[in-house]
């Protein structure tokens, strides 16, 4: 039997049971249907041009990696993405869209090279990183927006 956790509706208020292997899929609410902020414990969330304003802008502090499989650099950042995403569970969203598959997303942040890490505060853009940089730096890029 799987593992659940009950995760709360920024909209309505009500509590929702979202299995642990749902938590990555941009769960919505039972009642409401607004997406819900699930710590991301599990890793990061997977964003995609569908979910991303919605989930976006449902959490006070975001981080997005964007990447694409044939990506090596992407590769050496998608590890400490992972770790990030349990570090900050239930203070920060973090997620990963795949610039391929997405393109809507990557055109309207103009994305041009990857990885690039998109910063959000309060579902604005606050602040971007292109290139795998040390995890440290990524870390202190995060508390200061929290
Ligand atoms: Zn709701």
């Amino acid at each position: 039997m799987s593992d659940s956790i009950i995760v709360q509706c920024p909209n309505c208020g009500t509590k929702n049971r979202v299995p642990v292997e749902k938590m990555s899929l941009g769960p919505k609410c039972g009642r409401c249907k607004a997406p819900l902020p699930v710590p991301s414990s599990q890793g990061p969330v997977i964003l995609t041009d569908a979910n991303f304003d919605a989930t976006i802008s449902s959490a006070p502090t975001a981080l997005v990696d964007c990447w694409a499989p044939w990506c090596g650099p992407c590769r050496m950042i998608g590890p400490v993405i992972e770790e990030l995403a349990k570090e900050f569970a239930g203070r920060a969203l973090i997620g990963k869209l795949n610039v391929d598959e997405n393109p809507m997303v990557a055109q309207r942040y103009q994305i041009r090279s990857i990885p690039t890490l998109l910063f959000f505060k309060n579902g604005q853009l606050s602040d971007t990183i292109v290139g795998a940089v040390p995890p440290d730096q990524i870390r202190a890029k995060l508390l200061s927006l929290l």
